[in-house]
């Protein structure tokens, strides 16, 4: 990768440019913050998930309870 600051070429490992001694920004780090975020959105997909089949098989019944009624 490069330096952010001066654009020299840095080992991508490093946090701080060997030339210029500026603070390198990785895009691809991830926060732990993110990570619990992530993980929440994911709960809160699952509980969608689930609502959505639920309301499907509400349907479903409806729709099987009128064919018995005819
Ligand atoms: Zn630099």
């Amino acid at each position: 990768m490069y330096c952010n600051q001066c654009g020299k070429e840095i080992n991508k490992e490093m946090r701080f440019c060997p030339f210029c001694g500026a603070e390198q920004k990785r895009r691809m780090l991830v926060s732990p913050t993110f990570l619990k975020k992530k993980k929440l959105k994911k709960k809160h997909k699952e509980k969608a998930r689930k609502e959505k089949q639920r309301l499907i098989n509400q349907t479903r019944n409806k729709i099987v309870q009128k064919n018995l009624v005819k």
